[in-house]
């Protein structure tokens, strides 16, 4: 079953007086449960790519169908309600509530979704305790270093069992041992919910162990290889 389908998607910026081509009529076909790496140089494209494929950010042209919706053409109030139900995303700017607890910060997605309260805890001490983070339940993110701020936003970006994983350099912050873990995460996951994972990385050990590898130069698909994950 396709789960990701970007046609023909573009996109220019027009910030400067030069226009930037930031992504060049690109053409991904991704099926339910595959593991892909998105990689390539700095400035290739890929954050501009995984946005528009996550409805975050709207396309010059071309289309994305997710699980048969084509989000390009959903009004606004009906693509938040798509993305929150479908889609978990793992950024860079790490998005937390400052106010919030890390318990708070993954426990509100679940929240919005009206997932009862017992299944909420149970799922939030969970993940947090998986990402590591089980003696800091109650920090708020001033008070958790970078790593760690991306743990609860990995945490709360798998929280609603989302069909689709977007991830945005997921492990640029991590230590050996908390990529490792993420990547075990990602790989249950992957196996037990057959969640869709699409990660840009310029981690080796995180792309052996993707199982295609989607390299973008200058915005264009240069290479597109399924691979033994080591
Ligand atoms: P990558 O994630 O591979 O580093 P990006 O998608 O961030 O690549 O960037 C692709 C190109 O688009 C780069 O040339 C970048 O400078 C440009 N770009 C990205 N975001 C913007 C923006 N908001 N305004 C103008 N140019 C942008
Ligand atoms: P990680 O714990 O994921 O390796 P970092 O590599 O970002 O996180 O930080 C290394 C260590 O420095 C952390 O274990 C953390 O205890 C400490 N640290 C860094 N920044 C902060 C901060 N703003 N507040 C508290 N501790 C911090």
């Amino acid at each position: 079953k396709t789960i990701i389908d970007a046609h023909n998607l573009s996109k220019t910026y027009n910030a400067d007086t030069v226009p930037v081509k930031a992504v060049q009529d690109v053409h991904i076909h991704i099926e339910e449960g595959e593991f892909v790496a998105l990689v390539g140089p700095s400035g290739s494209g890929k954050s501009t790519l995984l946005n528009m494929i996550g409805g975050l950010d709207e396309p010059t042209s071309g289309s994305v169908v997710l699980d048969q919706v084509e989000i390009t053409k959903l009004p606004e109030n009906k693509l938040i309600d798509f993305r929150l139900h479908n889609i978990g995303f793992v950024f860079q700017s790490y998005n937390l509530i400052p106010v919030l607890t890390a318990k708070e910060n993954v426990g509100f997605v679940l929240q919005l979704q009206k997932i009862p309260k017992e299944e909420r805890e149970k799922r939030v001490l969970n993940l947090l305790h998986q990402v590591g983070l089980e003696d800091k339940l109650n920090s708020r993110p001033g008070e958790l270093s970078g790593g760690q701020q991306q743990r609860v936003a990995v945490a709360r970006a798998l929280a609603s069992k989302p069909k689709i994983v977007l991830a945005d350099e997921p492990t640029a912050n991590l230590d050996s041992k908390s990529t490792a873990n993420l990547l075990d995460i990602m790989a249950k996951l992957n196996k037990e919910e057959k969640t869709t994972f699409l990660f840009s990385t310029h981690d080796i050990r995180v792309i052996q162990k993707a199982r295609r590898v989607i390299t973008l130069v200058d915005g264009k698909v240069e290479s597109d290889v399924q691979q033994t994950p080591k």
